[in-house]
């Protein structure tokens, strides 16, 4: 799975355009593949993957599309189905990076094809299709218990009029324009002077294959959208984080390659009245101080639904932590339950009857002797 975007320029949600430029600036020149510590390859992919990131988040309208629904949301933005360095529209700052450094170097064959031109030839081949994510929110109970749910997920799918090829009755030939081999030599006059370079295919997209008449349902996309319904199982035990893999639900390959997956992340919302560490639970109880004094049977409340009962001991602190074994949550793919804990406290009335009154007064008075109940409890 791609990752985010704010992750790979170390920006936060909210970063202005100036944070966003400055953290951009400093990894690209990190990241340029001359002075890199890293292995080439691995130095080019990082410089794309923060050009990818920056040219999204560097643009407002794609920004928000972004945040709204991911990197499902912004790949239609890019020509290929995913970035490439045409979609790159930053050369400008790039040529003010590294106008210090000696120039571009390295960097020349990553954007006009180079030592990436494998890649670029590459397109032709079968690719599997994105991978999609869908969040999903349960609550402390679904964990308990699990949970299916029916999701409907948009993605595309090879268009069957076609078998995905984009032409009409399937009629597919060789592309006049570059012999099949999906890529074209290219004269380019830029600012950094003339230069050759091997570039894809405009006439084929660089699959090498094009057609006479466009396939009328897909219009030569080779694809069409639909939305699919996809029966997810949350299992017992799942935290916040959890992902769930469902093979082959995401978006139709290309050139016949396999399509992608669907990942479900879980994200579990906080509770009114347990608190969640692992697979226990806590919770507060609050009673009275003759229970406390006393000893005695009270009712706890229980992920389950129901009120179970816990004996206190006489002389039960304030503070002090119960346990009830096999009430807490199931460990994600074991059967067993965590525990239950209570951390007991005292509810003092705010309003006396009379008679709650002289009692009260008559306690105290036995109590003084020994120091006073009230300021020991005080003291703890
Ligand atoms: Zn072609
Ligand atoms: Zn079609």
């Amino acid at each position: 799975m791609p990752r985010d975007y704010y992750e790979i320029l170390g920006v936060a949600k909210d970063a202005s355009q100036d944070d966003i430029k400055r953290a951009y600036r400093k990894l690209a020149r990190q990241h340029h593949p001359d002075v890199s510590q890293e292995e080439k390859s691995v130095a080019e992919e990082k410089f794309k993957e923060i050009s990818e990131a920056y040219e999204v988040l560097s643009d407002e309208e794609k920004r928000k599309i972004y945040d709204q629904y991911g990197h499902a949301g912004v790949k239609n933005q890019f020509s290929g189905g995913g970035f490439s360095w045409d979609d790159f529209t930053h050369f400008d700052d790039l040529r003010d990076i590294f106008s210090g450094m000696g120039g571009f170097g390295s960097i020349f064959d990553m954007f006009f094809g180079g030592s990436s031109q494998g890649q670029r030839g590459g397109r032709s081949a079968p690719r599997a299709g994105e991978s999609l994510r869908y969040d999903i929110e349960i609550s402390l109970e679904e964990v308990l218990n699990g949970r299916s749910e029916e999701l409907s997920i948009p993605h595309s799918t090879n268009c069957e009029s076609c078998s995905g090829s984009g032409a009409k009755d399937g009629a597919v030939e060789t592309c006049p324009e570059c012999g099949g081999a999906g890529q074209v030599q290219m004269v380019r006059n830029s600012s950094f002077g003339r230069m050759v370079s091997v570039v894809e295919c405009r006439k084929c997209q660089g699959a090498g294959r094009t057609f006479k008449e466009a396939c009328p349902r897909c219009k030569g996309a080779g694809r069409v959208q639909k939305t699919s319904k996809i029966n997810v199982n949350i299992p017992k035990g799942a935290e916040t984080g959890t992902r769930l893999r469902i093979a082959g639900a995401g978006d139709a390959g290309y050139n016949n390659g396999p399509p992608g997956d669907l990942f479900v992340v879980v994200h579990v919302r906080d509770h009114p009245v347990f608190r969640r560490d692992g697979a226990n639970l806590w919770v507060d109880l609050t009673t009275t101080y003759p229970r406390l004094a006393l000893g005695g049977e009270v009712e706890v409340p229980t992920i389950d639904g129901e009120k179970a009962k816990l004996k206190l001991a006489p002389g039960t602190q304030v503070n002090s932590v119960q346990r009830m074994s096999g009430k807490g949550l199931p460990r994600l793919g074991a059967g067993a339950r965590g525990d239950q804990f209570i951390r007991v406290g005292i509810k003092v009335p705010t309003k006396l009857s009379k008679e709650e009154r002289e009692l009260l007064k008559k306690l105290d008075g036995k109590e003084e002797g020994k120091g006073g109940l009230f300021e020991n409890i005080r003291k703890k």
